[in-house]
C-alpha cells in the first residue's frame, strides 16, 4: 500500500503546511473497517481568513502569469495525478470506501478535467462586436473572477475538486478550498500535488474543520468573488443566502432525484447494464444515481427479473479487496436513511424483491436492494436515496412517464432506454433536467457541461461552460 505518500495530516495555507491554531484535530476513519486512518486539523475562521489573505495576495501575479506558463503547470499537475494514480486511488478508497477500480477511475477523470481546462483556456476567446457607428470598437474580453471559495462533499472528494480547481487555475484564479470532513485527505492531496509541480505559494489553499466556521469566513469575505459548492440542496440554499451580502458569483451542484425510464421498445439487457452503473456506482451515493426506475408496463416484469438477477451477483466488501463492486456507505446516518426509506416503501405497499437489510459484513455495509411496486406517494419518489436501493415503478404512456419523472423539485440528471427516435426527441423536450442519458447509465465526461436545473443547482462544470464560470466578461468601448 502506497497511499501514505499523500496522506497529509496538516492544512496548506500560503505555501506552508500548518496545524490548527488551537492544536485541535479531527479523526478520520475508514468506513469499511471503522479503523482510524489519521487526523486532520480542526481549523476555523482565523486560519480561513489567513488562507483568503494568501489567495488574495497571490492573485495578481498568478493572473498575470504568461498563459503558456500557467498551462504548463496544469500539464504537470495532470501528469503528477496519473503518475501517482494508484497511491491517490488507495487513499480515496481507504477514507471513502468506494471500490478501488472506481477510485482509479475518479483519478483518471480528475486528471482529464485538468487537461481539458488547460486546453480549453487557450481558446477562451473574446470578441470584437460591430459598433453602431464609426470610430468605435467594442471589445469583449474575459478575466479571472479572483479568489474562489470551494466547498466539496465526501462522495467524490477528488474529482469534485478537479472540476473546480482545474478551471479556476486555468482561468488564473486562486483558491481556498474546504473538503468534506469525512474525506479530507483526497482534498489535501490536491495541495500536495500543486506544491509538488510548482504552483506559487498562496495560489491553492486547503483548510479542514468546522463547515460553519470555514464556510462562514469564506462567505463573509468581500475578497472571495466566487463560491463553488457541491453538496446538499439544503446547505446550497443556505450558502446562496449567505452570498447575497457580498454579491458573490455562485456555482451550485446540488441534490438530484434521477429518474431512469425503460420503454417497451428498449433493449432490456442494455437497460439493466446501464441501471447497474447508474444505481450502484459508489454504493448509490452519487448525485446522478438513478433514484427512481420507471418501467413501461410491457417490459416491467422482464426488467425487474433481470435487474434482480444482476443485482444479486454484486460483490460487496472492502473497496480494497479484489473484485468488490460495492463498498460500505459513508456513515451510520446514511444507512439509517436507507432503512427508513425501505420501511416507508414497504408500509405503502412496496415489495422487497432483493436485499432490504444491513449487510452481514456489519459496519456501514448495506445489501444491494430492489423494491418493486413503488408508487409516487412513497418517500423514495421525492427524496434522494443516496444508497444501494432501487425502487421500481410502473408507467403506461410516455406522457405518464415524463410527468412522473418531472414530479420533483430536482432537475439534475435523467436516464431513458428507448430506440425510437421520435420518443427520444420528446424526452429531450419534455424532461426538465440539466443532463439526459439516452441508452447510457454513465454520462459524466469532461467535454460536457455537467449541472442541473430547478433546485439541483446553478452553473456548469466541464465543457467550455465550466471555464466560463470562472471568468468575468468585460466590455471596453474604444473610440478613435
Ligand atoms: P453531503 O450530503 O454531501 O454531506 P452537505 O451539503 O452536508 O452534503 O456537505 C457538503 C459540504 O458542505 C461538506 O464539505 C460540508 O462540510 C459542507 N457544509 C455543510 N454545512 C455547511 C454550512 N452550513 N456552511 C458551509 N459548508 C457546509
Amino acid at each position: 500500500m502506497t497511499y501514505k505518500k499523500y496522506l497529509k495530516e496538516s492544512n496548506y495555507v500560503s505555501g506552508q503546511w500548518i496545524a490548527a491554531d488551537s492544536g485541535k484535530t479531527i479523526d478520520v476513519t475508514n468506513p469499511a473497517t471503522g479503523e482510524k486512518i489519521g487526523t486532520v486539523p480542526a481549523c476555523g475562521e482565523a486560519e480561513t481568513v489567513r488562507a483568503i489573505e494568501a489567495a488574495t495576495a497571490a492573485f495578481p501575479a498568478f493572473a498575470a502569469m504568461p498563459l503558456l506558463e500557467r498551462v504548463g503547470l496544469l500539464w504537470k499537475l495532470h501528469d503528477a495525478i496519473l503518475d501517482n494514480q494508484k497511491s491517490l486511488a488507495e487513499l480515496l478508497t481507504v477514507e471513502q470506501g468506494k471500490p478501488l477500480a472506481e477510485a482509479m477511475g475518479e483519478m483518471a477523470i480528475g486528471a482529464a478535467y485538468v487537461r481539458w481546462f488547460a486546453e480549453e483556456v487557450r481558446r477562451a476567446k473574446g470578441e470584437i462586436v460591430p459598433a453602431p457607428g464609426n470610430n468605435r470598437r467594442i471589445l469583449v474580453t474575459h478575466h479571472p473572477v479572483g479568489v474562489v471559495g470551494m466547498i466539496t462533499p465526501w462522495n467524490f472528494p477528488s474529482s469534485m475538486l478537479a472540476r473546480k480547481v482545474g478551471p479556476a487555475l486555468a482561468a488564473g484564479c486562486t483558491v481556498v478550498a474546504k473538503p468534506a470532513t469525512a474525506t479530507p485527505y483526497s482534498g489535501l492531496a490536491w495541495a500536495a500535488l500543486c506544491e509538488e509541480v510548482g504552483f506559487p505559494a498562496g495560489v491553492v489553499n486547503i483548510v479542514t474543520g468546522s463547515a460553519r466556521a470555514i464556510g462562514g469566513a469564506i462567505m463573509d469575505s468581500p475578497a472571495v468573488r466566487k463560491l463553488t459548492f457541491t453538496g446538499s440542496t439544503e446547505v446550497g440554499k443556505e450558502l446562496i443566502r449567505q452570498s447575497a451580502d457580498t454579491v458573490k458569483k455562485v456555482s451550485m451542484e446540488l441534490g438530484g432525484n434521477a429518474p431512469f425510464l425503460v420503454f417497451d421498445d428498449a433493449d432490456v439487457d442494455a437497460a439493466v447494464q446501464g441501471a447497474m452503473v447508474a444505481k450502484f456506482r459508489n454504493a448509490g451515493q452519487t448525485c446522478v444515481c438513478a433514484n427512481r426506475f420507471y418501467v413501461q408496463a410491457g417490459v416491467y416484469d422482464t426488467f425487474v427479473e433481470k435487474l434482480i438477477e444482476a443485482t444479486a451477483k454484486m460483490k460487496v466488501g472492502d473497496g480494497l479487496a479484489d473484485g468488490v463492486e460495492q463498498g460500505p456507505m459513508i456513515d451510520q446516518e446514511s444507512v439509517a436513511k436507507v432503512e427508513e426509506l425501505v420501511a416507508d416503501a414497504v408500509s405503502k405497499g412496496g415489495t422487497v424483491a432483493l436485499g432490504g437489510n444491513r449487510h452481514a459484513l456489519g459496519q456501514t455495509f448495506y445489501e444491494p436492494t430492489v423494491v418493486t411496486g413503488a408508487t409516487q406517494d412513497m418517500r423514495v419518489a421525492k427524496e434522494e436515496i443516496f444508497g444501494p436501493m432501487a425502487p421500481v415503478f410502473r408507467f403506461d404512456s410516455i406522457e405518464d412517464g415524463i410527468a412522473m419523472a418531472n414530479d420533483t423539485e430536482f432537475g439534475l440528471c435523467a436516464y431513458a432506454y428507448t430506440r425510437e427516435i421520435g420518443q427520444i426527441m420528446r424526452l429531450n423536450e419534455g424532461l426538465e433536467y440539466g443532463m439526459i442519458g439516452i441508452n447510457s447509465g454513465l454520462i459524466t465526461t469532461v467535454e460536457a457541461p455537467f449541472g442541473g436545473v430547478k433546485e439541483s443547482g446553478l452553473g456548469k462544470e466541464g465543457g467550455s461552460q465550466g471555464l466560463d464560470d470562472y471568468l468575468d466578461t468585460k466590455y471596453t468601448a474604444v473610440d478613435y
